[in-house]
């Protein structure tokens, strides 16, 4: 059972790096990012603010939020109260703002702790996120952090979404989502203890992928 960690910033490269090294392992994938986007939703949805502590815990309690193998096995389908999320609904910029608010807080990132552990039986599982090396896979068999310009993380970001390359507005909702991931107090985002730091600002995603493939050989 291998489990392998990508972590880093916002548009580093971390999904379609991670979705390809499944593709040829044939290890299934997980984003965590999207756990956090799912639960985000869900608190958009019942009006909860980040900073209403009084409700946060009632909330978590009542969150039901599950992750089932998808089909062909490559994956994990996110369900929120039995329906599933698509991506469609958790990538909105309302939804990457309120993620990365929510995701601040203890309660929300202990809540999310077991279910990302889960997703590694019985298959092992490759994960990318912000703290998966750190905190959720400190015995990872293989841990990496990816780093990219901020220019070039915004122009990945905005192709993306289908606006300008130079979009202020990516730009600026990239610094931002950047330091608050870096700053906060509750396993923020740092390169892990004994993880392979790789700067893919000028590289492709097969180099990146090549990389990994031989510190894995
Ligand atoms: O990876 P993605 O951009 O979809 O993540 C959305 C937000 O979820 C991030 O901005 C970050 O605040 C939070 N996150 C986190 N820890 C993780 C994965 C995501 O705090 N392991």
């Amino acid at each position: 059972m291998k489990v392998i960690t990508i972590d880093g910033p916002a548009g580093s490269g971390k999904s379609t790096v991670a979705q390809a090294l499944s593709r040829r392992l044939g290890i299934p994938y997980l984003s965590t990012g999207l756990l956090y986007r799912a639960l985000a939703l869900a608190a958009l949805r019942a009006k909860l603010k980040p900073e209403s502590s009084q409700g946060l815990l009632d909330f978590l309690a009542q969150l039901r939020l599950r992750l089932t193998p998808t089909d062909d096995r490559s994956g994990f389908v996110i369900w929120l109260d039995d329906r599933p999320c698509t991506e469609r609904d958790m990538k909105t910029p309302e939804v990457s703002q309120s993620s990365s608010e929510f995701s601040v807080l203890p309660e929300v990132r202990a809540k999310l702790l077991d279910l990302q552990r889960s997703a590694a039986r019985p298959a092992g599982v490759i994960v990318d996120g912000r703290d998966t090396g750190s905190v959720v896979f400190p015995q990872a068999d293989l841990k990496v952090y990816l780093k990219a310009d901020a220019g070039e993380r915004a122009r990945r970001r905005a192709r993306e979404l289908g606006l300008p390359e130079t979009d202020a507005a990516t730009l600026a909702e990239i610094e931002a989502r950047d330091s608050r991931d870096s700053h906060r107090s509750a396993a923020p985002l740092v390169v892990p203890a004994g993880a392979t730091v790789i700067d893919s600002t000028d590289r492709t995603v097969e180099q990146v992928v090549d990389d990994l493939l031989q510190l894995l050989a």
